[in-house]
């Protein structure tokens, strides 16, 4: 239930199209039923039916609304019965005409909802897909590994499709199959009360019949789909490892297995096949049942003159109108499977909208002004999930110098650096700027003072220029120029097809990864932060576009604050502090040559890179 309300907060945000959606399905019910109802006449006319021939007075009109279906329907009859006793032809034109013109109107009221449920699940699933993909952007880093993207893209992608379906199942079940089985049953009702209390027995025991047989065919179909997956395993299995296969001998072995498989897939899906062949015979069969019970019922009726109103032509509209009632009542069921199918997915959207932000603004952000003094790292501690990963780090960081964190790999380097734009919060201690612990200023605005360059070149599949003016929604290209022309970069970047509106696909694949590099030192400095965070930007590279990138980051750091991690220590000798880090403490600190003096870690890995001095 909870659920429902929830497909329809979604569906109802669109009042109009969802109530011209529910509109044209009334309408389309009411033409249906019209486009069935108006071959009485026609059938009177036929059968001569002696109703016809008794002669009705004009009517006239009561004045009281309760009676007004009554009067139209006795107007009708009686203009029509006027109709066939002077030109019995023009009767049945004019049947014709309007039987015509119901069938017409009914599309056209169907085609309608159509219309504006196209539109309305579109729109629907648009504002679930933005709502998801802002969320999952605003999602701290720690929420993003990688194996959360496919996961991610699922939910964004099929699961999204699913509430598709469910808006349309819910508009169903809720408005238009309701609507249809009362209006059927109003009409069936008037028809003739007796025979329709005696086929409203008749009913539920055909549904239930007809509901279980697709339930027992959709197991059997998923049955079939595991085993298929089982077979797909298998031939890739096979096929993968064929040259173990041969290597061993095995090809009698694994022939076996497959063929086993195989054939219990094959048993699965023809058990399925006669399944599915056989639900529709069944259906009919089951129906007619029904429709032959009901000509029993309503045929001894009329022998028997037990229900005097009750004539032939009203007798066959009435199986008419009974046979439409089967669509509905089926469409309940299926509207209700399918809303229960997309449950799963609701959820797991939910979860995504739910999962709690965990790096959030302040409540009264503090104000940074320029920098002016220092960072600090107080006595900061961190762990990702149990091991921690910084111990007891303490740091200073002044205006204009350069702090180097060299280190193996995994001792904690891209985590300190992590700390600062707040792509994680410190759980131990706290991190400054100026005095003021970062963790109460506005992200924005922190974020704003930072720039990074990382070992990966992110780099968005458009042009040059807005790659390096990304996030600037009024950039200038005199300062894209600039910074190209300060990050090396000038130079590629006017050979290109384009020059800097050449679109450089995806990830920035048509470039080479110096270039794709220099661009985004180029970007870093088109940002202009008063802080670069450089975090091993020059190790994917290969010695001769590493001295161009190198050049283009000694540019970037110029005048600037910044914090360096480097693999070749050649690239941090000129760095104002160098600090070792050791599973995630702090081995030794100080500069290129007092580090070199003091002979430990420093000093060893130096030596290992052939650096002396
Ligand atoms: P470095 O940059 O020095 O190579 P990192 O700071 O990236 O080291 O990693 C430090 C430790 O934290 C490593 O043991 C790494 O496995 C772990 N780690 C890094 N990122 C994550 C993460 N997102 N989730 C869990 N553990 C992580
Ligand atoms: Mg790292």
């Amino acid at each position: 239930m909870k659920y429902l309300r929830e497909i329809f907060r979604y569906t109802f945000k669109y009042k109009a199209l969802a109530m011209l959606t529910i509109g044209c399905n009334l309408f389309f019910v009411i033409f249906n039923l019209l486009s069935l109802v108006l071959f009485i006449p026609f059938l009177q006319l036929i059968f001569k039916s002696n109703s016809l021939e008794k002669g009705i007075q004009k009517p006239v009109f009561s004045g009281d609304f309760v009676d007004l279906i009554n009067h139209i329907k006795d107007s009708y009859n009686y203009n029509m019965q006027k109709m066939v006793q002077e030109n019995p032809l023009d009767a049945l034109f004019f049947v014709c005409v309007s039987v015509f013109a119901a069938f017409f109107l009914k599309n056209l009221f169907r085609y309608g909802a159509v219309w504006f449920q196209s539109e309305l699940r579109m729109r629907v699933v648009r504002d679930i897909r933005n709502t998801l993909f802002k969320k999952a952007i605003n999602l701290p880093l720690s929420f993003h590994t990688q194996e959360k993207k496919g996961d991610l893209m699922a939910r964004m992608n099929s699961d999204v499709g699913e509430i598709e379906n469910a808006v349309i199942s819910m508009m169903e079940l809720v408005f238009r199959e309701p609507i249809s089985i009362i209006i059927h049953v109003s009409t069936l009702l008037y028809l003739s009360p007796s025979l329709s209390v005696a086929s409203f027995f008749l009913l539920p025991i055909s549904a239930l019949i007809i509901s279980r047989i697709g339930k027992s065919l959709k197991r059997t179909a998923k049955k079939g789909q595991h085993q298929m997956g089982l077979l797909y395993s298998a031939m890739e299995e096979g096929l993968g490892g064929i040259r173990i296969i041969k290597a061993f001998h095995a090809q009698e072995f694994i022939n076996k297995s497959f063929e086993e498989i195989n054939l219990r897939y094959q048993k699965l899906i023809t058990r399925a096949f006669r399944k599915r062949d056989l639900s529709p015979l069944l259906n009919e069969t089951i129906g007619a049942g029904v429709m032959i019970s009901l000509v029993w019922l309503g045929g001894s009726m009329i022998l028997n003159q037990s229900e005097n109103h009750l004539t032939g032509e009203l007798f066959i509209t009435f199986i008419i109108v009974f046979s439409q009632l089967l669509r509905p009542i089926q469409g309940i069921s299926n509207s209700m499977a399918n809303l229960n199918k997309s449950k799963a997915s609701q959820d797991r959207i939910n979860e995504i909208l739910k999962t709690d932000l965990k790096i959030t603004n302040p409540k009264k952000p503090i104000k940074l002004t320029e920098f002016k003094d220092k960072i600090e790292y107080k006595n900061v501690g961190f762990y990702y999930k149990k091991d921690p990963v910084l111990k007891n780090i303490n740091l200073s960081i002044k205006k204009g110098e350069s702090i180097a964190l060299v280190g193996e790999s995994g001792s904690g380097k891209s985590t300190i650096a992590d700390l600062l734009p707040r792509f994680y919060d410190t759980i131990d201690g706290e991190v400054t700027f100026d005095g003021v612990n970062i963790k109460n200023v506005a992200i924005s605005q922190l974020r704003k003072k930072i720039g990074i360059v990382s070992q990966e070149s992110i780099l968005f599949n458009t042009t040059v220029a807005e790659n390096i003016s990304f996030g600037d929604s009024n950039p200038s290209i005199e300062r894209i120029i600039e910074a190209a022309k300060t990050a090396n970069a000038h130079g590629f970047i006017s050979e290109l097809e384009n020059g800097y509106e050449t679109t450089i696909g995806e990830r920035g694949n048509m470039l080479s990864g110096g270039q794709k590099q220099r661009l985004c030192i180029a970007r870093a400095i088109y940002k202009n932060p008063e802080i670069m965070i450089l975090d091993e930007a020059t190790s994917a590279l290969d010695t001769q576009s590493e001295k161009q990138v190198q050049q283009a980051l000694d540019n970037l750091m110029k005048n600037r604050t910044s914090i360096i991690i480097a693999h070749r220590l050649s690239t941090i000798k000129n760095a104002n502090e160098i600090i070792v880090l050791d599973k995630g403490g702090i081995l030794e600190r100080g500069n290129h040559k007092s580090l070199l003096k003091s002979k430990g870690a420093y000093f060893k890995l130096c030596q290992l890179q052939g650096i002396n001095e």
